[in-house]
């Protein structure tokens, strides 16, 4: 439609590059399009078939001024403009290193043709208006390029701190930051759920016998048995040094006990390393309606201080 637009607005004189280049364009957004309902590509490719083709349409409208209006205007065409948002989507749908492998070329291209007509027509190097505007327009080019290349290094630097901030570091769990978020949210939806709790037994053995780094691998390997059994909707959050906490949705609740024996078999199924069969104690907590989360997560520990008291490697239910 935009491409129709603009040549129509051109009428009746339409300009010979974009009396070709535009429906060209106007039909790679078509098989783009088409094949991304067929699923015959994927978006990524797409998009940087988008930023090549819209690249090339500018750097041809480039040299094409440089050969037709330049020397008669004394100035760039408004083409030039659209070289900005350009860079700036590469950084937008792109990420960093891609995004300079994309937009440098068109860049460095945008160069190589102001200079190589600057080079061999030297009417329009004496023409100091039209040697100013490019000049800005180069300038501008290289500043938006180096503008998104530090913004965007900023915002995944602020996307890694984000990462850190609700990540355990150890297992790639949540930690026990993000899990309080997570109550306080499904507190506030009023929405069932339950909690386990869930501590490995006689961990400081371990630590003794094997050493702190095998410990740490056998933190490691909880983790991930735990995060292997819970379908997605629950989470599953690193508590404290050996202490886990699952939190079940509503729709998981009727499938609670089996989840945790699932998960407690495949603790002491697969010992890790030198270390013989691991062992859990699992306190395991309903929520009631109008109870606070922090109201729930005692019952859950008091469930799970009777699970240790009663020979561990156990489950318990709150009451
Ligand atoms: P219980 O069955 O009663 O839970 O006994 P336990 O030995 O598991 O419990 P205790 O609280 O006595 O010891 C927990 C140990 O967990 C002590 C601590 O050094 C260890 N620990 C806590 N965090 C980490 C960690 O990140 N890595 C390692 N390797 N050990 C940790
Ligand atoms: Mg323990
Ligand atoms: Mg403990």
């Amino acid at each position: 439609m935009a491409a129709a637009t603009a040549l129509w607005w051109q009428q009746p004189s339409p300009d010979p590059l974009d009396r070709v280049a535009l429906p060209l364009l106007a039909l790679l957004w078509v098989v783009l399009w088409t094949a991304l309902r067929q699923r015959a590509l994927r978006l990524a490719q797409a998009q940087v078939a988008v930023f090549v083709g819209h690249g090339l349409y500018l750097l041809l409208a480039l040299d094409h001024q440089f050969r037709v209006f330049a020397p008669q205007v004394h100035m760039l065409s408004e083409s030039t403009y659209w070289f900005a948002p350009l860079y700036a989507a590469a950084f937008l749908f792109f990420l960093p290193r891609q995004a300079l492998r994309l937009g440098l070329p068109v860049f460095l291209s945008s160069v190589g043709i102001v200079a190589g007509h600057f080079a061999s027509t030297p009417a329009l190097r004496e023409d100091t208006s039209l040697v100013a505007s490019t000049a800005q327009f180069l300038l501008v080019g290289a500043t938006m390029m180096l503008l998104q290349a530090v913004m965007s290094q900023r915002h995944a630097a602020m996307l890694a701190a984000q990462v850190a901030a609700t990540q355990d570091a150890l297992t790639g769990l949540a930690n026990r930051r993000a899990a309080e978020e997570h109550l306080l949210a499904l507190q506030a939806s009023g929405r069932a759920y339950a909690l386990v709790l869930f501590d490995l037994d006689h961990f400081k053995r371990i630590n003794d016998e094997h050493g702190h780094a095998v410990g740490d691998q056998v933190l490691r390997a909880c983790a991930a048995h735990a995060l292997r059994t819970l379908p997605t909707g629950a989470l599953a959050a690193r508590w404290g040094g050996e202490e886990f906490l699952l939190v079940l949705p509503e729709p998981l609740l009727g499938d609670c006990p089996r989840l945790i024996e699932t998960l407690r078999a495949s603790l002491t199924a697969q010992p890790v390393g030198p270390v013989g069969p691991v062992t859990a104690s699992f306190g395991v907590a309903h929520g009631r309606p109008g109870e606070s989360s922090t109201a729930l997560l005692d019952r859950a520990d008091a469930a799970l201080y009777r699970a240790k008291a009663a020979g561990r490697d156990t489950v318990c239910f709150a009451v």
